[in-house]
């Protein structure tokens, strides 16, 4: 038995009755990792471990449904960067996490497989639901975030990142979405756009809900209107949303990008001050691996140039190679908004410029399910749009985590899992056409 007959079902919209009665395959396809290839990357440098040698399209069981949760059908989903840390094994492998969550118990121990299925964006249809799940029901068109939380533990009921077992799903659980049927919990669901396709939804969730909660929501850095925001990788994932945010909120975006291509792309959707940063020849470090002041003023130099004054928060996420020049460049009082280190961890700054100009660092995860329905709400009011500019299908998850991981793409890249082809999946044809110029501007940044 096959998923054909329920993406018929899907595509035809049948009821919930009728996907509810549709019996599930045993097994399913799959991008994974696969245990027995942990080792295969040793000793060889991070950009010569290729996510193309190690995600392979596998034939598994359907993941197994506890209280709580869902079983769904990706019709589409989209790489993230987690996708490539967890392809090339780096920092860590994740089979340390899903042995980590099998501590937890029994519920926990489904996760820990010889194969870790990747993937933590997803739109599709709810096919099964699990024993206390009363909000959503089989038939259902959702998109989904990627905070696993099951909010047992008291530390996470004002804010779920707070919770101490929280997850990233498809990286820290199994049964993420790049799989025909995946597994998630109900409070991950949220109502699909419907005047986006398929792969447009998918595209978003996870990068956007981050940019939201570092830019605009209530727990990190609360950006007002007139707001100078400094963003790095301004066409990459994060970037790219955190663009959208700061111009949809009034603020003024300093894009940092690192190609003439990439500046015309973000002229185009109305970015006055952009900084390609290969141009200028940006070098925050001497050779002999010391910070170089000189550069920081420089580039300090140039953003005062562009905007009058130094930024009110920097949106930082490439880490080491310039985590030095972002706590220097943030005006007195200003902000640093930290999610990721993708040049490296241990990051150096000179602290007599952070205390003495009163500056904070702020450190930021993922989003709240508030958070993320929130941005998902933006999506569905025409307000934010997707960045799309390319689609593979799930046999070629391996190219498209090879074109993440050596930063060829611009926005977002789009997997094709249920959907047969680009474009299917709109519901609200009145609400696409009010948006479509904007939603072309935006979705093509390639
Ligand atoms: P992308 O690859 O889409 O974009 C990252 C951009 O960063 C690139 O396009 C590049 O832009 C820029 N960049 C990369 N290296 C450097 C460098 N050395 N100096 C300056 N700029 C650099 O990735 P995402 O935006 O999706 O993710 C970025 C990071 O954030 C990843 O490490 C990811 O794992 C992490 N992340 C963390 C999340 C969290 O919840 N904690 C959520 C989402 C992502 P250009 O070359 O044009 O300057």
């Amino acid at each position: 038995m096959s998923m054909d007959a329920i993406y018929d079902a899907i595509t035809a919209d049948a009821g919930s009755d009728e996907i509810a009665a549709l019996p599930l395959p045993d097994t399913m396809r799959a991008a994974v990792v696969r245990r027995s290839d942990e080792a295969m990357f040793d000793g060889l440098d991070s950009r010569d471990k290729d996510p193309r040698k190690s995600l392979h399209i596998d034939q598994v069981p359907i993941p197994p449904l506890g209280p709580n949760e869902v079983l769904m059908a990706p019709m589409a989903s989209a790489i993230n960067f987690n996708t490539v840390w967890t392809s090339i094994f780096e920092p860590v492998s994740t089979f340390r996490f899903l042995e980590k969550f099998a501590r937890d118990g029994e519920l926990g121990a489904r996760h820990d497989l010889d194969y870790h299925i990747v993937g933590s964006d997803a739109s599709g249809v709810v096919l099964r639901t699990g024993p206390g799940v009363t909000q959503w029901k089989p038939g259902d068109r959702v998109t989904v975030h990627c905070n696993y939380v099951d909010m047992e533990a008291h530390q996470g009921h004002e804010d779920s990142m707070l919770d101490p077992n929280q997850k990233i799903w498809g990286f820290e659980s199994n049964f993420g979405s790049l799989a025909e049927v995946s597994m998630v919990r109900a409070n991950q669901l949220m109502p699909k756009p419907e005047h986006l396709s398929w792969e447009e939804a998918a595209s978003l969730g996870l990068v956007l809900a981050t940019s939201y909660r570092m830019l605009v929501g209530e727990n990190e850095a609360r950006m007002k209107q007139g707001d100078i925001v400094l963003i790095w990788g301004a066409t990459g994932g994060l970037g790219g949303f955190a663009t959208q945010l700061v111009l949809n909120g009034g603020g003024i975006p300093v894009c940092v990008v690192s190609s003439p291509d990439k500046v015309k792309l973000l002229e185009e959707v109305g970015v006055e001050h952009i900084i390609d940063r290969k141009a200028e020849g940006y070098q925050f470090w001497t050779e002999d691996g010391q910070p170089d002041y000189a550069e920081y003023r420089r580039f300090g130099k140039q953003i005062r140039e562009l905007v009058g004054e130094d930024p009110d928060i920097v949106f930082e996420h490439p880490g080491k190679a310039t985590f030095g020049a972002s706590v220097f460049v943030a005006k007195r009082g200003g902000t640093i908004v930290t999610c990721a280190s993708t040049s490296g961890y241990m990051h150096e700054y000179d602290n007599r410029y952070l205390w003495m100009n009163l500056k904070n660092i702020l450190g930021s995860h993922f989003a709240n399910y508030n958070e993320a329905w929130a941005a998902n709400k933006l999506v569905a009011q025409g307000m934010i749009h997707p960045i799309l500019s390319k689609t593979y299908t799930l046999e070629e998850t391996g190219e498209a985590a090879y074109q993440v991981h050596h930063n060829l793409h611009t926005g977002k890249i789009g997997i094709l899992v249920g959907a047969t082809e680009e474009g299917l999946g709109v519901k609200n044809e009145p609400l696409r056409t009010k948006h479509l110029d904007e939603i072309d501007k935006w979705k093509h940044m390639l």
